[in-house]
C-alpha cells in the first residue's frame, strides 16, 4: 500500500495528519506551524503559533496577542510533536523566515515558505535542507526573471537620491513594509541625507529595533509637525499603497521609486504611478529556484504559489515528479502576479 502522504494539502492548509498541525494554514486552526509574518502566510485567529524566534515578535505584532499561544524556536532545533519531527532552518526571505522540516517514517518534507539565496544581511542566510520532498513557491518562476546582484541596485537608488536631493526633490522610495523596506532602509547611504517613514513601516522598524538595536540607519517617523524644509531632498520610505493617495502630497516638489521584483516588468511600473522602478526582490528567481530545488536532493517538488504551471513543467521536462498545488499564499502586498496578467 502507498504511504500517506506526510504533508497533505487541505481546503485550511498544508496539514500533518500524524502530527496533527498545520503549516501557514489560510483558515483558523488549533497548531499553526508559521514559516514568516507576511500576511498569506501569518493569517490570524489560530490558537497556537509556532514560529522562529527572531520572527516571533514581528509575528505577534501582525496578528495580534489576544487569544492565542505563541511559541519560538531556534533554527535547528529539533522539536517532536505527536511522533513527528519538526525543525526549521534559514529560508533568507525576512527576519526569522523558516523552511519547515517535517520527518516521520523515514520521510522528510520541507515546506520552502518564501525565500531568497542572496544575503540581505538581516534574514539568517538561506540553507539548503536536504529532502524527499520539496515543496517550493515559485513567485518569480519565468525565465524573464532575473536579479542583479543587492549592491548594483543599492548603488542606483543612491545615485537616484542624490541627484534628486541636489535639486531640491524629495524621493520617496515605495517598497513593501515588512521586508522590503528594512532591506532598503540597511542598503542606502544614509550620508546622502535624512530618511523617513511612513508610520506602517516605521512601526514594524521599531519592533525589528528593538531586537537588534544597531541593524539600521537612524530613521525618523513622519509626522505633520516636520517643517517642509526638513523634507525636502530626504528619502521617505513608503509603502506601495501611498502611491495615490492624499498623504504623499505635502512632499511635493517629489519623485517616486518603487523596488520590487516586479519592476522588470514596464506596465506595472507605470500602473503604480512610479517615475522610476528599482529590480529588488525577496524572493528567489528564475536561476535561484533551480538551483534550491536541485540543491535539496528530492525528486518530488510540488510547486505552490507563483508561476506555478510554468516552473512544475519546467521541472517534470527535467525528470523530477513535480506538480501544482493550490494555496491561498501570494495575495501580498508585493506579490502582484495578478495584476501582471490583467
Ligand atoms: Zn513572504
Ligand atoms: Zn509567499
Amino acid at each position: 500500500m502507498a504511504k500517506r502522504d506526510l504533508l497533505e494539502f487541505t481546503p485550511k492548509g498544508i496539514y500533518c495528519s500524524k502530527g496533527r498541525f498545520y503549516i501557514d494554514p489560510w483558515y483558523p486552526v488549533d497548531k499553526a506551524i508559521i514559516s514568516h509574518a507576511h500576511s498569506d502566510h501569518a493569517y490570524r485567529g489560530h490558537r497556537h503559533y509556532l514560529t522562529q524566534k527572531d520572527g516571533l515578535p514581528i509575528l505577534q505584532h501582525r496578528v495580534g496577542r489576544s487569544g492565542a499561544y505563541f511559541y519560538g524556536i531556534d533554527y535547528n532545533e529539533i522539536l517532536p510533536i505527536n511522533g513527528v519531527k519538526v525543525s526549521l532552518h534559514p529560508a533568507g526571505h525576512i527576519l526569522g523566515s523558516s523552511q519547515i522540516r517535517v520527518e516521520a517514517d523515514e520521510q522528510v518534507w520541507v515546506f520552502s515558505g518564501d525565500y531568497k539565496l542572496e544575503h540581505d544581511g538581516i534574514s539568517a542566510p538561506f540553507e539548503t535542507v536536504p529532502c524527499d520532498v520539496f515543496i517550493t513557491e515559485s513567485t518569480f518562476g519565468l525565465p524573464c526573471f532575473q536579479w542583479e546582484p543587492q549592491q548594483n541596485v543599492f548603488d542606483e537608488i543612491n545615485t537616484w537620491w542624490r541627484y534628486n536631493r541636489l535639486q531640491g526633490i524629495t524621493s520617496i522610495l515605495l517598497g513593501y513594509s515588512l521586508g522590503k523596506a528594512q532591506r532598503l532602509l540597511k542598503g542606502v547611504d544614509p550620508s546622502i541625507g535624512p530618511l523617513l517613514a511612513h508610520g506602517a513601516i516605521w512601526n514594524v522598524t521599531e519592533v525589528i529595533r528593538q531586537q537588534y538595536p544597531n541593524l539600521f540607519p537612524p530613521l525618523q517617523k513622519f509626522s505633520a509637525d516636520i517643517p517642509k524644509k526638513d523634507l525636502i531632498g530626504s528619502l521617505v520610505l513608503a509603502p506601495p499603497s501611498a502611491a495615490g493617495s492624499p498623504w504623499i502630497n505635502r512632499f511635493q516638489p517629489y519623485r517616486i521609486g518603487y523596488a520590487s521584483g516586479w519592476m522588470s516588468l514596464r506596465g506595472i511600473r507605470r500602473r503604480r504611478g512610479a517615475d522610476r522602478g528599482f529590480i529588488l526582490s525577496d524572493h528567489a528567481d528564475w536561476p535561484a529556484l533551480q538551483q534550491a530545488v536541485q540543491a535539496t536532493g528530492a525528486k518530488r517538488i510540488i510547486v505552490t504559489h507563483g508561476f506555478s504551471a510554468v516552473f512544475s513543467r519546467w521541472l517534470q521536462e527535467q525528470g523530477y515528479e513535480a506538480q501544482e498545488a493550490r494555496t491561498t499564499y501570494g495575495n501580498e502586498e508585493e506579490d502582484l502576479l495578478g495584476e501582471a496578467y490583467e
